[in-house]
């Protein structure tokens, strides 16, 4: 077989494949270039020593400096590694496409030495030394491995974001240092640990004395990155729509500035598909010999072959248009932008605590950081003089906050307090580099018991710990959990993923919403909306069975229902299913038409989200202060029920709030026999 390989391989040769191979070494060649033409490369030999005489290093570093990309290779291409090296990143795109980036410039397939791992994807094998994963997933790990045994080196990126899941990594870091790198304790023997741990902190703004501190006075690497001078404009006054003014703002720059792509900092996914739609509408209307234009959108659930169109090189005689969310700021950085638009707007994560009694975070769309638009205007300077056109006034600038509050501070404790408890750690006894809030610390505590993942002595259950083992909210863990009780695993899941996914499965289309409500009106179910998607789901599921994807896509615009929303909760049922039968769980059980066993799972995991019928016909929450009502896109309309469950609040301008999601659960409240709920009762009797 030998014999026969060398011929195909000159064969090969003869027909372009020893072609391909020389493109693929020249392509290795000029990315080898290109890496050491990084300002980091010339810091290369400081920061493996530094690395290799501390425990935790601190590196500050400007944003496309090549820390992310290169300090994983520089510690696997020493050859001191010991173990893995993991480096976690705030959001799962990043995470995806750095990873696919280090492996082209190891020039091996992504997945083999080079792999990463986030929520519901992973590409890994046994050859796998660096790897790129969420710091949620971090923590996942450490359920399975308290001190992270498997690896050697742990980077924690973009640590200046303070989300909730970094800040617990960092927490948890410096408890594992302490017990695997205790040094000469006397009369513990002499030897130093024998599997130390290396961490390695980075951060693209000014707070690495912070974390210094944070770590015992750890050293601090700093950086230089490349930064050409960035023209600042501010409008005169304030503008009513962002995304009007961005659009604008666009046509402005392609029509009167030089060549050059541009890079338009939005909040969220919704405003980036209207803005690329706008776009695009305006660039057929381009004169034939204008510059052409290439849209290409960036947020965090988008998949991962639409991610690489981003780093594409721009074709010639066009102008390349990214529309971001906040994860260009400092996460991905993107060649060739000469041009910012930056809307001042970002989506942040809140925990409502006093409106909802607990439960959710929601995402709410808020003003940025003077941090954040510095780190946007300097996204257009990499490569040359860049211009940063502001869509709020330089008054506005001014009174932005100088930095954001840590995560910590301000989003739900449930998931983290959950993940916690079974690393066997708590929150009052973790040292946060920031300490929670009391009152948040409280709620979590009694969103656990009331789902009965905690007992009275807050000890974790065993039901607790089933819970984690799904990459799911706690209350929506609990409901799968309840489900299998219930047989009907297979319906709740599917609920669930469709909960889960990013994008709404009824989209507003206001434009046509008579139309839309009636095509939606049969697939209504009469115990609410829960059960409503779930018939959507059923009969998508039903024509993918029999129809080709073209059927699949009409279905969904004759029915108004947003086929993505689909399609990726799709993909969520598959990663839950695959969790389901590594714990030997049966996913396949369903109860049919029947809708009761499915609104009693739903209600073990909601039932913090209650509320009792008044005799005004509005609704009285039972763990809550708030009267709310069903929101008027809820199908659960018509007659009154005696109570209701429902995933989302919603503050409208006026003082009530409404249910967004209602179930109506009249048909079973009397069924509800869970430990939780029965405290639930006596509480309120
Ligand atoms: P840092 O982490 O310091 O912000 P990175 O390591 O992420 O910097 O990026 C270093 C450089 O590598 C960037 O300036 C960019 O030019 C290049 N780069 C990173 N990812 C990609 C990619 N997927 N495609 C092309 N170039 C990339
Ligand atoms: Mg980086």
């Amino acid at each position: 077989s030998g014999g026969k390989r060398k011929k195909m391989r000159k064969n090969g040769a003869a027909n372009g494949g020893g072609n391909a191979q020389a493109q693929a070494a020249a392509k290795t060649r000029l990315l080898q270039e290109q890496r050491a033409q990084l300002p980091i490369a010339q810091g290369r030999d400081a920061i493996v020593r530094a690395v290799a005489a501390n425990d935790v290093t601190i590196v500050l570093g400007e944003t496309g400096s090549g820390k992310t990309t290169q300090i994983p290779q520089y510690l696997l291409e020493a050859g001191t590694l010991a173990g893995l090296l993991a480096i976690t990143q705030p959001r799962r795109v990043a995470a995806t496409s750095l990873a696919a980036r280090v492996s082209q410039e190891q020039g091996r397939p992504l997945g083999t030495l080079v792999g990463y791992a986030v929520r519901f994807d992973e590409k890994l094998s046994d050859e796998t030394r660096v790897k790129y994963l969420t710091d949620g997933m971090l923590m996942r790990e450490m359920m399975g491995d308290p001190m992270l045994e498997r690896y050697g080196v742990v980077i924690v990126d973009e640590a200046h974001e303070r989300t909730l899941r970094t800040d617990l990594v960092l927490a948890s870091l410096k408890r594992i240092l302490k017990e695997r790198n205790a040094g000469q304790a006397p009369g513990k023997g002499k030897e130093r640990a024998r599997n130390p741990l290396k961490v390695v902190v980075m951060s693209a703004t000014l707070d690495a004395e912070k974390f210094s501190r944070f770590f015992d006075d750890a050293p601090v690497l700093y950086v230089k990155g490349r930064q050409h001078p960035v023209s600042v404009y501010h409008t005169a006054t304030s503008q009513t729509d962002y995304v009007d003014a961005a659009l604008r703002t666009f046509y402005q720059i392609h029509v009167d500035y030089p060549v050059g792509d541009v890079l338009i900092f939005l909040p969220g996914q919704e405003d980036i598909e209207s803005l690329e739609l706008s776009i695009r509408t305006y660039a057929k209307q381009l004169p034939a010999n204008a510059l052409g234009v290439l849209v290409c959108p960036l947020y965090a659930s988008l998949p991962n072959a639409k991610q690489s169109r981003v780093f594409a090189p721009t074709p010639a005689h066009t102008r390349k248009c990214i529309l971001a969310t906040n994860i260009a700021e400092t996460s991905i950085t993107i060649p060739g932008v000469k041009y910012v638009i930056d809307t001042g707007k970002q989506k942040e994560k809140r925990h409502l605590t006093r409106m909802t009694g607990s439960g959710f975070d929601t995402l709410l769309t808020t003003d940025i950081t003077k941090s954040s638009a510095m780190q946007r205007a300097g996204r257009a300077g990499r490569e040359g003089p860049g211009n940063c056109f502001r869509l709020y006034t330089e008054d506005a600038f001014d009174a932005m906050a100088l930095s954001s509050e840590p995560e910590v501070r301000r989003s739900s404790l449930t998931s983290a307090l959950l993940q916690l408890k079974c690393t066997g750690q708590d929150l009052e006894s973790i040292d946060f580099m920031d300490n929670p809030e009391v009152e948040a610390v409280g709620s979590a505590l009694r969103t656990l018991w009331l789902l009965d993942a905690i007992d009275v002595k807050r000890q974790l259950t065993a039901f607790g710990r089933s819970m984690a083992s799904f990459p799911l909210e706690p209350q929506y863990a609990a409901i799968l959990l309840a489900s299998v009780d219930n047989k009907c695993v297979a319906d709740v899941i599917s609920i669930l993923s469709l909960l889960s996914s990013s994008s709404p499965l009824f989209p507003d289309s206001s434009a046509q919403r008579d139309d839309a409500a009636e095509a939606r009106l049969k697939f209504r179910h009469p115990s609410g909306d829960h059960l409503t998607m779930l018939n959507v789901f059923r009969a998508y599921d039903e024509l993918s069975a029999s129809e080709g994807k073209g059927a699949r896509r009409d279905w969904c615009r004759q029915n108004y229902v947003n086929e993505r929303a689909l399609r990726e909760a799709g993909d969520i049922r598959t990663q839950l299913r695959g969790v389901c039968e590594r714990t030997q769980l049966d996913w396949a059980v369903s109860c049919g038409d029947a809708d009761g066993p499915v609104l009693k799972s739903l209600t073990r995991g909601l039932l913090q989200h209650a509320a009792f019928l008044q005799p005004d016909g509005s609704y009285k929450q039972t763990l809550g202060p708030s009267v709310i009502k069903i929101h008027p896109s809820s199908f659960l309309t018509g007659k009154p029920c005696p109570a209701i469950i429902y995933n989302e609040l919603v503050r409208l301008s006026s003082a009530a709030a409404v249910t967004s999601r209602a179930e109506c659960i009249h048909r079973c409240t009397q069924h509800i026999s869970t430990p939780a709920a029965s405290r639930l009762c006596l509480r309120h009797s």
